[in-house]
């Protein structure tokens, strides 16, 4: 591996360009542009492209196919693609489980981990030491397949300053004001590891991944011991000033409702938080993933308890969903966490609620329940990292 250059010794036209060849080849996977086609998108000379390119080989990011173009005969010619030999990781603290996955730079999860933790009120060094573990196992399997790690993402339940890597508050594992220590997750990756918010992250899953494909304006609304949000607009994150929009698990949708764990009362988390509902439910305490199964065999045995419970969960879920839509002019809402496993249930009381109380704004087929399922934080993370490494591969290469 070569080491990152600092900024300033590459030329500032050549990291341009570099830049440029990268994402052309990174806008059309299904492709695997020639360096002559190259040439044509991007204005480049062949002679520049091929000079780019023989850069970007050589730093790993990009690998060379041989294939047949429709139409062509004789022999085959080369095609670029982004490599499958370099990747990042997503990581994951939840209150209840550790997650890691490798996303080669293609967009293919390789490898994917998952450890069941009670992290609630553990000190964030002994979380900090099981994740390490379990991404270090990670990590052996990737060079086992012969990956390159080039940098990761970790998301956490909470409000988190990204730059200084430190948690200001996740209430829900009693942290509060931590600096976590990012350093030895990914030690030997040049581009490290970066901390961000879950729900920021599985709303850039779904965009990436998901129903964001189609919906380009959305609010994300994500079900686990809390409730998290993102808010999407225009095909991008809105994060706000001090990256900490969307928290829609603490609007207030009930005045005189109960006191939630941010100080306020009436929250949205208080009714549709994991805890509200299986208590609701009457689902005996337990694991997390047991309780949520024995909830899904409730439902769809006509438990009445259980669907009142989940009903309720989706009336309050959309008078939130209401409210955002009209303060943000948004027209699509896509359901996550742990709403996906009550999808056939909350979705209509979801679609109900929006009707009675924005008419009109949000139209039932754009009510969505995520396919992405318990995955969707640690590939928004690692989806992250991956386009930060596509942003400046001149930090990879050594030329200029
Ligand atoms: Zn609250």
């Amino acid at each position: 591996m070569n080491e990152p250059v600092a900024p300033g010794r590459v030329g500032d036209v050549r990291r341009r360009n570099l830049s440029l060849v990268l994402d052309s080849i990174a806008r059309t996977p299904d492709a695997k542009p020639s360096r002559a086609q190259l040439s044509a998108a991007t204005g480049l000379t062949k002679a520049a492209v091929s000079s780019l390119v023989a850069d970007l080989v050589e730093s790993g990011l990009v690998s060379e196919v041989g294939l047949y173009r429709d139409g062509e005969r004789g022999r085959p010619g080369v095609g670029l693609e982004l490599s499958t030999r370099r990747g990042v990781v997503g990581m994951e603290i939840n209150v209840d489980y550790l997650s890691a996955g490798l996303l080669d730079l293609g967009g293919t999860l390789r490898i994917h981990r998952t450890l069941e933790s009670g992290n609630r009120g553990q000190s964030p060094e002994s979380v900090m030491s099981l994740l390490a573990g379990l991404v270090s196992d990670v990590a052996a399997e990737a060079s086992a397949a012969g990956i390159m790690l080039l940098g990761g993402g970790l998301a956490v339940p909470g409000l988190v300053d990204s730059a200084a890597g430190t948690v200001a508050t996740a209430p829900n594992l009693h942290w509060h004001g931590v600096a976590l220590q990012l350093d030895r997750l990914l030690p030997d990756a040049p581009f490290g590891t970066v901390l961000h918010n879950e729900a920021n992250c599985a709303a850039l899953a779904e965009l990436w991944y998901g129903h964001g494909l189609d919906f380009r304006d959305y609010l994300f609304i994500s079900g686990e011991v809390g409730v998290g949000g993102g808010l999407v607009i225009g095909s991008e994150l809105f994060a706000g000033p001090r990256g900490q929009a969307g928290e829609v698990g603490h609007m207030v949708v009930e005045p005189s409702g109960p006191d939630c764990s941010c100080g306020g009362h009436g929250c949205l988390e208080s009714f549709a938080g994991q805890e509200a509902i299986f208590a609701e439910a009457g689902i005996a305490p337990g694991a997390a993933s047991e309780r949520l199964a024995r909830l899904g065999e409730h439902l769809a045995s006509g438990d009445p308890a259980a669907l009142t419970a989940v009903a309720r969960a989706g009336h309050y879920v959309g008078i939130a969903a209401a409210s955002t839509a009209r303060l943000m002019n948004l027209s699509a809402v896509v359901l996550g966490g742990h709403f996906t496993q009550m999808g056939p249930w909350i979705a209509p009381a979801v679609v109900e609620s929006l009707a009675d109380y924005a008419p009109g704004v949000v139209s039932p087929a754009r009510v969505a329940v995520s396919e992405l399922g318990q995955s969707a934080a640690l590939l928004g993370a690692a989806g992250i990292a991956l386009r930060s490494v596509l942003a400046s591969p001149f930090s990879l290469t050594t030329s200029g």
